[in-house]
């Protein structure tokens, strides 16, 4: 069998809020193939838990980071490149709209909850991405987001997140075409639903997860481990050919019509 080695590799990894967090899979998978993990955590509420998780993976960083913050974003490179020197992986799992925009009519969605829900969510990765090909020109990179079918399709309540993802995944094609030339591929998983803290804050939440178990050709919901193993597979050598591309890990419901 063909392992994935990925020592001497740095990868940073945005939006573990706790052990559930689709990030924290991603950074597991990443630091079991031997690669070196940078955390970031958006206020102090967050601070403990993500530096006890990052205890688990030797030699990390654990960084503070709001991505509506310039100042911020620019610290974490800034220390990232005297830390590593380089980057090899970014990993954008960050997403935010408020409790009240996630429930109810979309066309009720208010300009500022509209703003804060596509600046956190999409803005932030041509942003981040912007940073990290600077540090990713010398060798090349990978870059992975996490999205939702939300984008493409109704979801009754996710609202104006399906928007933000829309935008996402676009921004990601865009990108994947500038940093091509620099070998810095762009991609994005688009997961099922898995009970993370910010899923729990979308009404219905529940009734979506079943309705994918049931309706799902695999006939079940997926592990946060499975989106950890497609974003290894994405930063690996493996994926040296694919850009620009959405892969779903979603035990195939996407395919279905109903
Ligand atoms: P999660 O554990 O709650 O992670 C979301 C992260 O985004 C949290 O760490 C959160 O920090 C962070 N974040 C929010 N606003 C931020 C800001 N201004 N600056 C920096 N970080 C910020 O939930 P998750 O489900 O793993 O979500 C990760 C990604 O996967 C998201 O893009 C989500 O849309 C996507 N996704 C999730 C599912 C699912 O069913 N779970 C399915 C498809 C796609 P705070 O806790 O401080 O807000």
């Amino acid at each position: 069998m063909r392992t994935i080695d990925l020592k001497g590799k740095t990868a940073l990894v945005m939006g573990v809020a706790n052990q559930r967090s689709l990030a924290w899979a991603v950074a597991s998978a990443l630091a079991k193939a031997g690669c070196r993990v940078a955390f970031t955590y958006q206020g102090e509420r967050l601070q403990e838990n993500v530096t006890s998780l990052a205890a688990r993976i030797p030699g990390s960083l654990v960084m503070a980071c709001d991505v509506m913050s310039e100042d911020q974003m620019d610290g974490v490179f800034s220390q990232l490149r005297g830390h590593f020197g380089k980057l090899d992986f970014l990993i954008h799992s960050i997403a935010f709209a408020r409790r009240e925009e996630l429930e109810g009519d979309f066309r009720k969605t208010s300009r500022e909850g509209w703003r804060i829900a596509l600046d956190v969510s999409a803005y932030s990765l041509v942003a981040l991405a912007n940073r990290a090909g600077r540090l990713m020109e010398k060798e090349g990179g990978s870059i992975v987001a996490l999205s939702f079918q939300g984008s493409s399709r109704v979801f009754p309540n996710y609202n104006v997140m399906g928007t933000a993802k829309a935008a996402l995944e676009q921004a990601a094609r865009h990108l994947a075409y500038e940093l091509g030339r620099f070998h810095i591929r762009v991609n994005v998983i688009s997961a099922g639903p898995v009970p993370t803290l910010s899923a729990r804050g979308i009404t219905g939440f529940n009734t979506l997860a079943t309705h994918h178990r049931k309706y799902a050709p695999l006939g079940r919901n997926i592990e946060a481990s499975e989106v950890g193993d497609a974003a290894l597979f994405l930063c690996s050598p493996l994926a040296s050919g694919i850009t620009g591309t959405t892969l779903y890990v979603d035990a195939g419901y996407h395919i279905m019509g109903y």
